[in-house]
């Protein structure tokens, strides 16, 4: 299979090509030619496989220049019970008799960007070895607060890799925070950037598409790839998850094969809800894809009325994985709703550059609105979902799977649908412990220790505290550096070639 650009479909490139490059040079993504198929006959013999397995068999339809045991290697190497607390990876919990989670969050950083990022660093490497680029790559990150850390881990002392993470500096967590600048690795840096997320992700685009920069680079035999979810390496295992999720329904027969599914995704830069919408083309039985936003709103506004307008303040939330105005990948779903036209995607995304709003033609938002259902909760809201959420099922979520339960609420109140629903989980409650327990009305006191509030919560949930954020207390802090949004190049350029 080969893959092409969003804005050049003239172009076509192997998978290693496009996984290594991250972006194309156009300024456009890359995709696969064509979405593969998989049928019920495919689907009913996963029932007894594991995870890896799954995976497998999905990545094999995908990546048709790797073997299957370099794609072996690949997805063992990431998913395995040293990374993950859970042996089933992503596990779903029955919530009641209509509502399953899908927990994202079993891996080594506690979000669902593990996911992908622990296996991205391996397909990036294999990519390499297999079109016998000797070449280094430095990845580079805009984050909102769990790519940084989950790549950062991905990342960490793998051969042949430089990792670069930028956080806007008063934007994350403060345990999201603390996770980046403890990062240890000898090819690691986290850099917090004054602005907010999209000034850091346009600043990292810039540095891609910075010709005379990237040259310069590869004189001393670096190249940049990316992290972010813009890279095809990092949608595709997503992809995995809504198809064992499914799966797994079929398999604890809380439905049966062919049935209709609706799936929930808590959504910022459209990587998670779109590798939904790729499950639903390849032929998993998914009804409607509901993208459930936080008070930035933009894809609710687009889903809603198909205006796409950016011109508006990024508001910060307590679901901050999720303050994005510029969703990247959306620009994937608009190529494929165009019916591949890359000179009108050219167009729109031209438009949202220079004057920060573009609108979809008529027949176009029908096709979006056919499949997709967008909603947004604001942060009152979404602490009244946790409460709720905790009163009815004792079972605790944070704050971006309670924007997701909301919208759910909304969803089924508007259109009385009741079908089977997968709720994308994507982060523990233990990376947002000082809104989780406001929300359940545990009393905090201005400036506690984030750490005593990890064990109010573990009492309150019974879940046990993470590992790797029990590790964090008194760690060493490593990473020091901030910079303005104009000075990003600078700090890469002094770590890639003055450093190095
Ligand atoms: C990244 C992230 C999101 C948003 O996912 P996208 O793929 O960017 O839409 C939602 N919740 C959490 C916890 C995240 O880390």
């Amino acid at each position: 299979m080969q893959y092409t650009s969003t804005r050049d479909t003239k172009k076509s490139f192997k998978s290693a090509d496009v996984i290594k490059a991250g972006i194309s040079s156009d300024g456009g993504l890359f995709l696969p030619e064509y979405i593969p198929k998989i049928d019920f006959d495919k689907l009913t013999e996963m029932i007894n496989k594991n995870y890896i397995q799954r995976a497998i068999d999905i990545l094999e339809l995908f990546l048709t220049d790797f073997t299957v045991d370099e794609i072996e290697q690949v997805v063992s190497s990431a998913y395995n019970h040293e990374k993950f607390d859970d042996d089933r990876i992503a596990p779903l919990h029955k919530l009641n008799k209509n509502t399953h989670i899908l927990e994202l969050w079993h891996g080594p950083t506690y979000a669902f960007k593990d996911m992908a990022l622990q296996i991205l660093p391996h397909l990036l490497v294999k990519s390499a070895q297999k079109t016998g680029d000797m070449s280094k790559f430095a990845i580079l990150v805009a984050t909102s607060g769990d790519t940084g850390k989950a790549a950062l881990e991905g990342f960490a002392d793998v051969e042949g890799t430089y990792i670069i993470v930028f956080y806007p500096e008063q934007g994350v967590s403060h345990m999201q925070k603390l996770q980046m600048i403890t990062q240890e690795g000898n090819n690691v840096a986290a850099i917090g950037v004054i602005g907010n997320f999209d000034d850091a992700q346009t600043g990292v685009k810039a540095i891609f598409n910075d010709r005379e920069f990237n040259e310069k680079l590869n004189a001393s035999s670096i190249k940049l790839s990316s992290a972010n979810s813009i890279n095809w390496g990092r949608l595709l295992p997503q992809i995995v998850y809504y198809i064992s999720a499914y799966v797994d329904l079929v398999k604890s027969e809380n439905i049966k094969m062919g049935d209709k599914v609706n799936v929930v995704v808590p959504t910022g830069n459209f990587g998670n809800i779109l590798a939904a919408y790729y499950a639903r083309e390849m032929g998993i039985p998914i009804g409607k894809l509901i993208c459930a936003s936080n008070a930035n709103k933009v894809l609710t506004d687009f889903i809603r009325t198909g205006i796409y307008d950016r011109r508006r303040e990024l508001k910060k939330t307590i679901s901050p994985s999720m303050d994005i105005l510029v969703s990247s990948n959306l620009e994937r779903l608009l190529f494929e709703l165009y019916d591949r036209d890359d000179h009108k995607i050219k167009q729109m995304m031209d438009l949202l550059m220079k004057k920060g709003v573009y609108e979809i033609d008529a027949y176009v938002l029908e096709k979006l609105q056919s499949t997709f259902y967008a909603s947004y909760a604001d942060d009152t809201e979404t602490m009244k979902s946790i409460k709720a959420v905790y009163d009815e099922y004792h079972y605790v979520v944070d704050t971006h799977t309670a924007v997701g339960l909301k919208v759910l609420e909304d969803y089924r109140r508007e259109t009385g649908d009741n079908t089977m629903t997968v709720v994308a989980s994507t982060a523990s409650p233990y990376k947002f412990p000082e809104s989780v327990l406001s929300a359940l009305n545990v009393p905090i006191e201005p400036g506690q220790d984030e750490f005593s509030l990890l064990d109010v919560l573990s009492d309150i949930s019974g879940l046990a505290i993470p590992e790797n954020l029990k590790k964090l207390k008194g760690t060493e802090i490593r990473h020091k550096m901030v910079c303005k949004k104009d000075e990003m190049k600078k700090m890469v350029e002094d770590i890639l070639i003055y450093r190095n």
